[in-house]
């Protein structure tokens, strides 16, 4: 190995360790789901972006065997040569459907989908204005694109309006937001940055990968909930987290804009088709969750069933509605530690930490699940109880 990489490499996972950074993956022995194997132990999970409880469950693994006798394993090619069965079109179609456009295109992944949304639209003439918070896709989808970069302040719409007036010159100007951010369970205030858009003539791009499949009256995600499902120029989501976890992602809009991604845009072109299994199991599951609306009321039923649970025990539970709870806890390492323990007493949980969230704000992520139980929330509760009590975070 060349020498100056390697001791260039050590230095830098020598910094990570130091810094309490490292990670190391905790291995699953088991399928996903509310219990699961970790180092031989059977545990609760609560950290997963397992919403609707749909990652390990029996019928989509049943759909998707049947899928695989139909479709076959790959189809090693990009869409356009000849990686487009019929599967992907249904899919594109369905999906369209479900988030309220004319057409969508599918990718490998909501990441893929982001790099595409915006170097594909945006060139050095126009303005792209990015919460400051927004995922790390989106960040790096931005700077693929030559367009001027504008942060706004997490959910500030007064600094929003500020670039929006500052761009107007610009021949396009695009808004970008998560719908739902991932470290705190935020939702975005999408109605007001639709309204903002629309003073100044921008387009709004919403990723909405925590909140598709569950979120609104119908599943179609924050976009729905906020009122603004056909407000919205573009949604990306993730088939990664509440539509059965495995993978792909997509971008919903009208259709000329989708056939603009068809042709130009370099994660489409460039690289392999979504495997078919998963646009059909996919397509499964948009049909599910329709047919159980169940799932649903119970994800907001056992969220709320936690949140009251933790202010009651006297935990620092921010105000919000979301599945993503924030348990604030203060001091990375009593964070780490807590989660350590928690494990140990069969409850899988993370704790995050400055650079995650900024300094003195270190928290354990709890993700509530459709599929857990009360008692099980119950024995979360009672576990973080046992030990806020021994690091003096309640009384
Ligand atoms: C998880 C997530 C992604 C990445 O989705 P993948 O399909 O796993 O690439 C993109 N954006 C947001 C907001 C996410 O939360």
């Amino acid at each position: 190995m060349n020498q100056n990489l390697e001791k260039i490499v050590q230095q830098t996972l020598a910094e990570i360790q130091s810094a309490g950074l490292y990670k190391e993956h905790r291995v699953l022995e088991s399928r996903q789901g509310t219990n699961v194997r970790v180092n031989g132990k059977e545990v609760l999970n609560f950290c997963a972006n397992n919403y609707l409880g749909l990652s390990g469950r029996e019928e989509l693994v049943e759909y998707a065997k049947n899928a695989l006798d139909k479709y076959g394993y790959g189809l090693s090619s990009v869409r356009f040569i000849c990686g487009t069965q019929t599967v992907h079109k249904e899919l594109e179609k369905k999906i369209a459907e479900f988030l309220h456009k004319d057409d969508a295109i599918i990718f490998t992944s909501c990441w893929d989908a982001n790099e595409a949304v915006f170097a594909t639209l945006l060139t050095d003439a126009d303005a792209v204005i990015s919460d400051e918070l927004n995922h790390a896709s989106i960040v790096d989808g931005i700077r693929l694109c030559k367009a001027e970069r504008h942060v706004f302040k997490h959910r500030d719409l007064a600094d929003l309006e500020e670039k929006l007036k500052f761009t107007q010159e610009k021949r396009l100007r695009c808004v970008v937001s998560d719908g739902v951010f991932s470290m705190d369970g935020h939702i975005a205030p999408l109605k007001e940055i639709c309204d903002l858009a629309e003073k100044y003539n921008a387009y709004v791009v919403v990723d909405d990968s925590h909140a598709t499949g569950f979120m609104g009256e119908t599943g179609r995600g924050a976009v729905e909930a906020c009122g603004v499902i056909d407000r919205v120029d573009l949604i990306t989501t993730t088939f990664g987290k509440a539509l059965g976890g495995a993978n792909g992602g997509c971008i919903a809009g009208q259709k000329d804009i989708i056939d603009l991604f068809h042709q130009r845009a370099r994660t489409t072109l460039f690289t392999n088709t979504v495997p078919p299994v998963i646009a059909a199991t996919t397509m499964f599951v948009l049909d599910f969750i329709e047919a159980h609306p169940e799932l649903r009321a119970q994800i907001w039923d056992n969220t709320n069933y936690f949140r009251a649970k933790m202010i009651v025990a006297g935990f620092t539970v921010p105000q919000d509605v979301h599945p993503i709870v924030p348990v604030m806890i203060g001091d990375g390492k009593v964070a780490s530690d807590i989660a350590r323990e928690m494990l140990a007493q069969g409850i899988y949980v993370i704790g995050f930490s400055y650079p995650v969230v900024p300094m003195g704000k270190a928290r354990i992520r709890v993700q509530i699940s459709a599929a857990h139980t009360h008692e099980q929330i119950d024995q979360l509760v009672a576990t973080f109880a046992s030990l806020g009590k021994k690091y003096s975070l309640i009384s």
